[in-house]
């Protein structure tokens, strides 16, 4: 067994492999090499792709790719069923193909099968993830004024409220839902919620009036990767007006800033300790 090769960093959305293992009763399979995309089974922001694998004329629908990984011991463990981060030691770390129904015979251990991720679904899962990520560095420009002490910064060199303050985030086709959490501990590190309440109007237009501007500029975005494999560290680098930004994501994005018609926040403050930002992309 050995770590999946993954093509999707590269945009890739067919692909050809060799079956290294089929579970029935966990309706998976893996392959040696994959364009799909898995959902992390510790931060599942984006969800995983969907598609098929066939050999000839049989086959099987991928409702979702997940992470899969098979300790040293010979045990199998699927997505959040994996006791471990991806990438620990241990354990082979591979992505699974969720299948519809029964495994195909056809579709052994050995065969050589051909992949296909629904096209359509990558491209707005793309454009919600890095629109979710534009989204985050100018929610940071837009609040950097209501930071009392020095905190650490984000790639464009605003306060990092995005590190610090992001419990959780949800990507969907073309869009995002995000969660800030502006508790106690946040106001400890220098934040103003009371400022931020009293000018959240003004703060959503600021962050729609950047996200317009960047898009304007319709800048190169890529996925830069250290290695071939699911677990190999990968890079989103994006060209902005201000310079290139870019953070550790596993996920998948567009090309280029022009892929899109528009982007716009909306941000709502109904619970007081808990600030939602729930991010629109419009394909071009
Ligand atoms: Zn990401």
């Amino acid at each position: 067994m050995q770590s999946t090769l993954v093509s999707f960093p590269d945009g890739a959305l067919t692909g050809e492999g060799e079956v290294l293992l089929v579970d029935q009763s966990a309706a998976i399979v893996v392959v040696d090499a994959t364009p799909f995309h898995p959902v992390d089974h510790t931060w599942p922001d984006q969800p995983g792709d969907s598609g098929a694998i066939a050999v000839g004329d049989v086959q099987v629908r991928v409702t979702e790719a997940v992470m899969a990984a098979v300790s040293d011991e010979g045990a199998l463990a699927v997505g959040s069923d994996i006791p471990v981060k991806r990438g620990g030691e241990g354990w082979t770390w591979m992505v699974g193909h969720r299948t519809e129904g029964a495994i195909p015979a056809d579709i052994a251990v050995g065969a050589r099968v051909t992949l296909t991720v629904d096209a359509d679904r990558r491209d707005s899962l793309s454009r919600g993830h890095t629109a979710c990520h534009l989204a985050s560095l100018a929610l940071d420009a837009a609040l950097a004024d209501l930071w009392r002490k020095e905190i650490g910064s984000d790639p464009l060199g605003n306060p990092d409220f995005e590190g610090k303050a992001n419990q959780s985030s949800r990507i969907h086709p073309d869009g995002s839902v995000d969660e800030y959490r502006l508790g106690k501990s946040l106001r400890k590190a220098g934040f103003d919620s009371e400022g931020l309440a009293a000018s959240l109007a003004e703060r959503q237009q600021r962050i729609n009036e950047l996200l317009a501007d960047w898009i304007a500029a319709a800048g190169d975005s890529r996925i830069d990767v250290e290695g071939p494999s699911i677990i190999d560290r990968r890079t989103w680098r994006c060209t902005l007006p201000e310079g290139e930004v870019g953070f550790l994501c596993g996920g998948t994005h567009v090309r280029s800033l022009g892929e899109f018609a528009s982007i716009s926040v909306s941000l709502d403050l109904s619970d007081p300790q808990l600030l939602v930002m729930t991010t629109t992309a419009v394909a071009a």
